[in-house]
């Protein structure tokens, strides 16, 4: 177990931030406790007959919002501190991004590789089963979602077993990040990586931070190391690349890899499919251990991997002037302090790793309406344009090619119109943040927890507290 009590870590941040806001202190204590802790455990049957006992665990941090939403992590670090902790993250982190939903996590201590698949599934459907009958779980109670572990097929899983119980006509709701074809939405699995791109590109347009930090705004040429790919750090650094910075540095489990004049992301996943690992890669030279990447010569260091990464230990070695938490929680708060002395600017997890749950918000919307994005209006905003465009070849005697009526007269889809609203998210919120970090003088991480305070804050206060 680790030595942080990542709890407390969260905690200590929001205190800080606390401060620079006008609430009341037993409120303040109010915001930052965990409304409701389950614990459960419970036995299932392997394959070969023998029976394991489970451990497992959903916090509903804060019900100023309904329904509570987070994701589901399956891993043997999972333990009550850490998924309070991610709760109480979820709170805050939709809060900055105007998500309108309190913030919940939950956790199974398993390692996965040591079960089947059916194995898994029984697991998974044996904690829907208790989530249910504790009534954590529903399209307006606890809405899971994939985490560190889990991923669409889990989710699947979650749903079916919630359906064969449940005559409730939003069930599909009950869940996102699920298969397409179980009422999942386009563009899910990307979204939080593409929300860490977004947001670094973002903070990357911001003149005077660039400057003082001795580079230049964009992210063209702009060198970045990554910090396990897994599905987030996969299409965050995927998204990097497209958007014209370089891949230097990768590492994973097995350990960690550099190379100065880039790494194909392609190849290298390939590569790790191969060799069930990223070490030995051709054309880059492996470091002595996984950590060691995170001290390597960079402009921005993403860690998309677990908490705890960056620490007092390694931090005064990080050279990285940009840090994208694209993981939750993966600097201490001791660790920060450091890094913010060296000038660093950290774009903080509370914002930056927002967007899979902006994503998650949308299929939910998706789920309780019953219909897709862009059916309603997909085909007529096409006849519109293609009006106009028949009125400027009228007009000006230039014929469009079909190719050039394709582009100029697509009207928006899921894909489309999932990709804009997450985009737009993640602006708006980067120049809040960035509004409220100036106005307090603060750093975007204190910035985006007084945010997340001041909104959470005055629901409570609307909402009074009962007797
Ligand atoms: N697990 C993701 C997170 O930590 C997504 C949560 C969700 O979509 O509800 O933000």
């Amino acid at each position: 177990m680790s030595d942080y009590k990542f709890f407390e870590q969260v905690n200590k941040a929001f205190d800080k931030a606390g401060e620079h806001t006008k609430f009341d202190k037993g409120l303040l204590s109010q915001m930052k406790i965990c409304n409701d802790v389950l614990h459960v455990t419970f036995p299932i049957e392997k394959d070969d007959g023998t029976i394991d006992v489970i451990e497992a665990w959903r916090v509903e941090h804060s019900h100023h919002k309904l329904p509570t939403k987070g994701g589901i992590r399956y891993s043997m670090t999972v333990n009550e501190d850490e998924t309070m902790a991610l709760a109480a993250l979820m709170t805050y982190k939709c809060a900055v991004v105007d998500v309108p939903f309190g913030g919940a996590k939950g956790g199974i201590k398993i390692d996965k590789s040591k079960y089947s698949e059916s194995e898994l599934e029984r697991i998974t459907r044996r904690y829907t089963f208790e989530l249910m009958k504790k009534d954590f779980i529903g399209p307006g109670i606890d809405v899971p979602a994939p985490d560190y572990g889990t991923s669409a097929k889990e989710m699947g899983w979650i749903l079916d077993t919630f359906r064969q119980m449940s005559t409730d006509i939003n069930a599909e709701g009950c869940v996102t990040g699920k298969p397409i074809s179980m009422g999942g939405i386009r563009g899910r699995t990307e979204a939080t990586g593409r929300g860490v791109y977004f947001g670094i590109y973002e903070a990357c347009q911001n003149r005077e931070d660039m400057k003082s930090l001795g580079l230049n705004p964009g992210l063209e040429g702009k060198t970045f190391v990554v910090q396990g790919l897994g599905n987030v750090g996969y299409h965050a650094a995927n998204n990097m690349i497209q958007g014209g910075a370089k891949m230097v540095g990768v590492a994973e489990m097995d350990g960690s890899i550099y190379s100065e004049k880039g790494i194909d992301l392609d190849k290298l996943m390939q590569y790790k499919k191969e060799n069930n690992g990223i070490t030995g890669f051709e054309g880059s030279k492996d470091l002595e251990n996984s950590s060691a990447v995170l001290e390597a010569e960079c402009d921005i260091l993403i860690p998309a991997a677990l908490e705890n990464q960056i620490t007092e230990k390694n931090a005064p070695n990080v050279k990285a002037k940009i840090i994208g938490e694209a993981a939750n929680g993966p600097t201490t708060s001791e660790a920060h302090r450091i890094l913010k002395e060296k000038g660093a600017l950290i774009i903080p997890d509370n914002y930056l790793n927002a967007g899979g749950v902006t994503v998650s918000y949308f299929e939910w919307l998706k789920n309780i309406q019953h219909v897709r994005f862009g059916r309603m209006g997909k085909r007529f905003e096409e006849n519109s344009y293609k009006k106009i465009l028949s009125v400027i070849e009228t007009i000006s005697d230039r014929k469009f090619t079909e190719k050039e009526l394709g582009v100029l007269a697509k009207g928006g889809g899921e894909a489309e119109l999932v990709d804009s609203g997450l985009e737009e998210t993640m602006i708006i919120a980067y120049n809040e943040i960035n509004e409220v970090r100036k106005t307090h003088n603060v750093d975007l991480r204190t910035a985006a927890f007084i945010s997340a305070i001041n909104k959470v804050g005055s629901i409570y206060n609307q909402m009074g507290i009962f007797p």
